[in-house]
């Protein structure tokens, strides 16, 4: 099933993200994460590419499982930069063969250890590109990455949204969003979205803040900025993780629930393979549990 026609017939549909394990670990260790989450009964669940360090060749892998093993849907993300096109086009193959028609497609991020690194040789330099070639390929399910606070090397929000309008018209099903921990940031996000012609549904991406050292990494890799409300919070908890997960995970619930207030079409949580934080966040909000 393609995603979107999920968004078409349920409301709000709760996506959970997932990130493969490191090589030096087993694989089978995210699959005692994937069971814990499944109880939370997930419209999907998205499984990150190379993200964080992780081993690019397990998400396939994981996804399949996760759709064929345990009948839920996966969203698999792939990144181009740096690979070829032949490259690109054996992993679109390799999904298909899985069985895997919904994907997220991304460029991905430069590689810090690589200081000469160069965009403009780069076979793929942008997401649309690889959105174009999996549209020629197969009937792929689409989703893409939007950046409310603008994308760090965009110069200008304005011109970050004519990018992401460009990518959209490519053939992308719905939009995901970075994180960010101020809903009025995302509300005006889709009302400019909407305003320049992005129709598709655009969902927003919420990350709890489990430990004041996650804060910092987090800030320093996507550039999401932190309200004084949760700044107190930070201040106030930093040294005392019990209290200081016990407020991220509150305020994370207040911002799912004043998100699906708002009527948006879908929730996705940033789960950091931690299935206990997250299912108490998900009945702080009670959606999709019967
Ligand atoms: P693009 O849409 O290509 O945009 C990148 C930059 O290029 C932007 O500044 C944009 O304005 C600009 N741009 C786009 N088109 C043009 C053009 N035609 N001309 C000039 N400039 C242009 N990373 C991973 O490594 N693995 C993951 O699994 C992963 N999952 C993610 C999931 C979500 C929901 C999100 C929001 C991000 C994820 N990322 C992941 C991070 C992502 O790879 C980075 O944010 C990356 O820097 C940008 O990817 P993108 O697909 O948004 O790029």
């Amino acid at each position: 099933m393609k995603i979107i026609d999920l968004y078409r017939q349920e409301s709000p549909v709760l996506s959970l993200e997932i990130f493969p394990p490191r090589m030096d670990y087993p694989l089978e260790t995210v699959f005692t994460t994937v069971e814990k989450l499944i109880r939370l009964q997930p419209g999907f669940i998205s499984v990150t590419y190379g993200a964080g360090g992780s081993s690019r060749d397990r998400t396939v892998e994981i996804a399949a499982r996760i759709k064929n093993d345990y009948k839920v849907e996966s969203l698999a993300h792939l990144t181009c930069v740096r690979h070829t096109r032949e490259e690109i086009h054996q992993i679109l193959q390799d999904l298909l063969g899985e069985g895997i028609i919904n994907i997220m497609a991304l460029r991905g991020d430069f590689p810090e250890e690589q200081e000469n690194f160069q965009l403009d040789q780069q076979e793929y330099r942008y997401a649309f590109q690889l959105i174009n070639d999996a549209r020629q390929l197969a009937d792929f399910g689409i989703a893409a990455a939007a950046h409310p606070e603008g994308h760090p090397e965009c110069r200008r929000l304005s011109e970050d949204l004519e990018n992401l309008k460009n990518k959209v018209d490519c053939g992308v099903d719905f939009l995901i969003t970075q994180l960010f921990f101020d809903n009025r940031i995302f509300y005006d996000f889709v009302d400019r979205a909407m305003a320049k012609g992005i129709n598709c549904p655009i969902i927003p991406g919420i990350m709890p803040v489990l430990n004041a050292k996650q804060i910092k990494k987090m800030i320093y890799l996507c550039g999401a900025s932190i309200p004084s409300k949760l700044l107190s919070l930070v201040e106030r908890y930093e040294n005392i993780p019990a209290d200081m997960e016990k407020a991220g995970i509150e305020y994370a619930s207040e911002q799912v629930l004043d998100l699906i207030d708002d009527g948006v079409a879908g929730v996705h949580l940033y789960t950091m393979n931690k299935p206990e934080q997250i299912a108490e966040i998900v009945n702080n909000i009670g959606i999709n549990r019967s």
